[in-house]
């Protein structure tokens, strides 16, 4: 899925790209697309677009009388459309503007979790995006520390759990947690001050490279093109001390880790295998 970085250089491109361009009007192209009843997509019609900014995962596009907040989720994507077709393939929405330009939300696959939110008022207020919690790249370290003790968890799904810090996804939290040192199943609520403080720096540094590179970009990069020192690379070395990277599997997901970085050496029960051994 799409993480903080790759959401908010893309919102920095389409904002360059459609910025102050006037909608002509919103096409809903499939039946789950759009998640509101109210206020009318209708509302946006012959306003410019004001900007396109980011809040966690989500995209929000800011009319003056309504804001579209876009989450594309796993498969979800949101481009330029130049063919304009009466059905694009896994089409779920489009805004079409006055200069015949036009921006699509498709989704790949099948899950159609993909979706549009309309609202008027403060965005932030208000669902999808009032539950959520502070920015990742905005959080200093009396906050984290407080959050991370607040909220007992292993650290890996603390890390992707967007209602206690959003913007961080599968990628970001196998990285974070190789740049801290940690163990990516440590307790939130047991780590010292040095762990912290480590994973304070290492948060702050994996979303500001992360962020960099995606902005040499001129579309989202797919998961496996970003650089990286775990994520994806079970079996490689470890760039910084050579062990061989491991990964624990989950049904959807995979954590990936360092044994000699992150676990004083010790490998992990793979629990796909270890699910067959019981
Ligand atoms: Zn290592």
């Amino acid at each position: 899925m799409p993480e903080m970085p790759e959401i908010q250089a893309h919102a920095e491109r389409l904002t360059d790209d459609f910025g102050g361009t006037v909608l002509e009007r919103f096409q809903p192209l499939s039946f789950t697309a759009l998640k509101t009843a109210a206020p009318s997509p209708e509302e946006a019609a012959g306003h410019p677009l004001a900007d396109v900014g980011r809040r966690g995962k989500h995209l929000l596009l800011r009319f003056e009388p309504v804001t579209f907040v876009v989450h594309l989720m796993q498969g979800g994507r949101l481009r330029p459309d130049p063919k304009q077709a009466a059905r694009p393939r896994g089409g779920q929405a489009r805004w079409r503007f006055a200069d015949g330009r036009a921006l699509l939300l498709t989704e790949a696959g099948t899950e159609r979790r993909a979706g549009v939110w309309v609202v008027a008022g403060d965005p932030l207020t208000q669902p999808p995006l009032d539950e959520l919690g502070p920015e990742a790249d905005a959080l200093d370290r009396t906050t984290l520390g407080r959050l991370l003790a607040e909220h007992p968890m292993r650290l890996h799904g603390w890390l992707r759990d967007q209602r206690v810090v959003a913007g961080l996804g599968r990628r970001l939290a196998n990285e974070v947690c190789h740049r801290a040192k940690l163990s990516p199943f440590a307790s939130t609520a047991k780590l010292d001050d040095g762990a912290v403080d480590r994973l304070h720096a290492a948060i702050d540094e994996c979303l500001a490279e992360s962020l960099a590179v995606e902005r040499t970009r001129s579309d989202m990069s797919s998961s496996k093109e970003r650089p990286g020192a775990v994520h994806h690379r079970t079996g490689e070395p470890c760039p910084v001390c050579g062990d061989t990277d491991r990964a624990v599997e989950y049904r959807s997901y995979t954590v990936n880790y360092c044994p000699t970085c992150q676990t004083g050496g010790k490998v992990l029960a793979d629990n796909t295998t270890s699910r067959f051994l019981k």
